[in-house]
């Protein structure tokens, strides 16, 4: 059977060839993507995360109606909200974990997580110490709403890398459906602004992604947001939308479901660091469900060579992740969305 990985599945990169041609004239870049398709394809086990994604602020200015930020506090996926006091990440913390990165190979961080990045305050220093501590790639996810100018400026001099703008239409009704927001032409403009910055200084970083999660709302305007943007921007995703809610009925006694290798390559990739401080095995709803350790009392190599997640890595790299209730779940999940 053909190998499936989580992300794959969820996401179709239209352009992805494109982007690759672009970063690879740059060694370092080169290298660390070479990295990581061996990691993904269980090729090789680093010694570190080749990438640490932050949740900076436990906080997002918008109520996008298949977010769980839209939902009522009951209905919240488990462990997404946190309390007041936990909601915003130590800039200190935030400098340890890169700083021990930084003397092992961290290659990447994202800045954003499930979470709105324009909200932290130390955004620009926390680029400006990634970049001075080496990371290669620096990449973040935005609505783009609080993407004016002057901001983007900032970022590109700040060193990002790369900037994911989740757009999902390609008119302010779809917009507002989709997102909650009236904002659809100014984070248009805002995205449009942004890419004339970058090319205006003849940059080749960072790229610029824009990402559509169709859903019956939207699919009518994919073609016309397809042909508008993949010739302004350097990545173009559709993802399809996954409800992580708990194994769906008709799943259970489905004879496909025998034919789903439990695999995904998250952790063999990366760590979360969540806003408290709680280090998470990979990026999705479900994995936030895991209560491992916390970044202010274990280092990320210790845990990322713990026992429990080398045997995570293995059981996830041979089909096995069924074994864990919280993964199990999760690729039923995606699976369902995809038979
Ligand atoms: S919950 Fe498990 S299967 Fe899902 S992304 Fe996380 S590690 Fe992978």
């Amino acid at each position: 059977m053909e190998k499936k990985h989580i992300d794959k599945l969820n996401s179709n990169i239209l352009n992805y060839d494109k982007y690759y041609n672009k970063v690879s004239f740059n060694q370092k870049f080169k290298n660390y993507r070479e990295l990581w398709d061996k990691a993904s394809d269980f090729k090789l086990e680093t010694k570190f995360p080749l990438q640490i994604e932050f949740e900076l602020h436990n906080a997002c200015n918008y109520r996008c109606s298949f977010c769980p930020y839209s939902f009522e506090k009951e209905k919240m996926p488990i462990n997404f909200d946190l309390p007041v006091k936990e909601k915003i990440l130590n800039f200190d913390l935030y400098k340890k974990i890169i700083l021990e990165g930084s003397k092992n190979d961290l290659q990447a961080i994202e800045l954003g997580y499930n979470t709105e990045p324009l909200l932290y305050k130390k955004l620009i220093p926390a680029i400006e110490y990634a970049r001075n501590m080496g990371v290669v790639d620096i990449r973040m996810t935005t609505n783009g709403s609080k993407l004016s100018k002057d901001l983007s400026k900032e970022l590109i001099e700040a060193g990002l890398t790369h900037i994911s703008v989740s757009l999902d239409a390609f008119s302010k009704e779809t917009y507002l459906e989709m997102r909650s927001s009236k904002l659809y032409e100014e984070v248009k403009q805002n995205l449009l602004d942004f890419i004339k910055i970058r090319n205006s200084k003849k940059l080749k970083f960072p790229t610029i992604r824009v990402s559509f999660v169709e859903t019956e709302v939207n699919k009518h305007e994919k073609d016309d947001f397809i042909k508008f943007w993949e010739n302004k921007v350097d990545l173009l995703s559709i993802q399809s939308l996954i409800q992580y809610n708990s194994t769906p009925e008709k799943l259970k006694n489905n004879k496909k479901n025998k034919e789903i290798e439990y695999n995904c390559h998250q952790p063999w990739t990366r760590v979360v660091i969540r806003s408290n401080g709680d280090i998470k095995p990979c990026c999705t709803i479900p994995g936030m469900e895991f209560n491992l350790k916390n970044s202010k009392t274990v280092g990320i190599k210790e845990f990322w060579q713990s026992s429990f997640m080398k045997g995570l890595r293995k059981d996830l790299s041979i089909g096995k992740g069924d074994k864990y209730k919280i993964c199990k779940n999760c690729i039923e999940s995606v699976e369902n969305k995809n038979n």
